[in-house]
């Protein structure tokens, strides 16, 4: 790979020119947080765009395309001692990543959150590994817009949230003392009957005040899940997995790491038990579950979990 970022960064491949219409386009939608490539007279879309189809020497339609910004590492090169002219102060790879929709690749630096300075590259570092922009909040319409490209978290269902963040509230006060007491519980509500857990005081589903209080054992299972390999101060090692988990007798899921098994092994369905923190260390939070981890339990059949994904 080449060794002047700058000029890499800008046009892979390109040469100092003020910009044309094509890159002066391509400017102003990264300015504007949204990568797009151009379509050639061919059907194929380049990115970053260019003013001639490089196979052809043909002009390009004009015909921009949205593309990405979710795409997939074609190539890398490991940079283990970064110099002070490069867009990380840490370990990075250049990446060539062609964003989806997209025919070309564009070369940009991918964080793999790697801070020792000389480390090998993780091993979660290879070809066809699917990677999204950080976008920077100041944006100024040039291709350091995005600060650089992170891994993606690999899901396999409908789009879902990863952080979790309890809201305060009497009703939380309450969940936590059950929690510091080695104790799950939660609300059920007057009007559908399930139990919402961690109770927020409010059935979500009806809009109702909830009151009655459920303690709930600490299985359930794994509804769907999503194999991380971004490090997590929380999670043992990467990859790990983060999973929603439906508590025996609750009508919500929960989101939770799972441990004890490789990533490739948790699986929708699986039976799950709370892996606790020795008591001593119990507080008066979430922490006190260190994960859920598998219990030797036969799968329950995608049927009996899918309302609740
Ligand atoms: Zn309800």
């Amino acid at each position: 790979m080449r060794s002047d970022p700058n000029h890499v960064l800008a046009f892979p491949g390109g040469y100092t020119r003020s910009v044309g219409p094509v890159i002066g386009r391509f400017l102003s939608e990264l300015r504007d947080g949204r990568l797009v490539g151009v379509r050639t007279a061919g059907g194929r879309v380049l990115v970053p765009p260019a003013e001639y189809d490089p196979e052809t020497g043909e002009d390009v339609t004009g015909e921009f395309v949205e593309v990405g910004p979710v795409g997939t590492v074609t190539t890398w090169s490991w940079v283990p001692r970064p110099a002070k002219e490069h867009p990380l102060d840490r370990p990075f790879a250049w990446a060539l990543i062609r964003p989806d929709g997209a025919d070309t690749a564009l070369l940009h630096a991918l964080d793999l959150g790697v801070f020792d300075e000389g480390a090998k590259p993780p091993r979660s570092l290879r070809t066809g590994m699917r990677v999204r922009p950080r976008w920077r909040a100041e944006r100024t319409g040039g291709i350091g817009d995005i600060a650089c490209f992170l891994p993606e978290v690999t899901m396999i269902n409908a789009p879902t949230r990863l952080e979790y963040r309890l809201q305060g509230g009497r009703a939380l006060d309450r969940f936590l003392e059950g929690i510091a007491e080695g104790r799950i519980l939660g609300h059920r509500c007057p009007v559908c009957d399930q139990v919402i857990v961690p109770m927020k005081g409010l059935c979500p589903r009806d809009g109702v005040p909830t009151g009655e209080e459920v303690e709930l054992p600490d299985t359930g299972t794994v509804t769907t899940f999503a194999v991380n390999n971004i490090p997590d101060p929380r999670a043992p090692e990467v990859p790990f997995v983060s999973a929603y988990v439906l508590l025996d007798g609750a009508g919500l899921t929960m989101l939770t790491l799972v441990a004890g098994i490789p990533a490739d092994q948790v699986r929708m369905g699986m039976r799950v038990k709370a892996a606790w923190r020795p008591r001593e260390e119990w507080g008066r939070t979430m922490a006190n579950i260190r994960w859920f981890e598998p219990l030797d339990e036969p799968d329950v059949p995608f049927d009996e979990i899918k309302d609740y994904l």
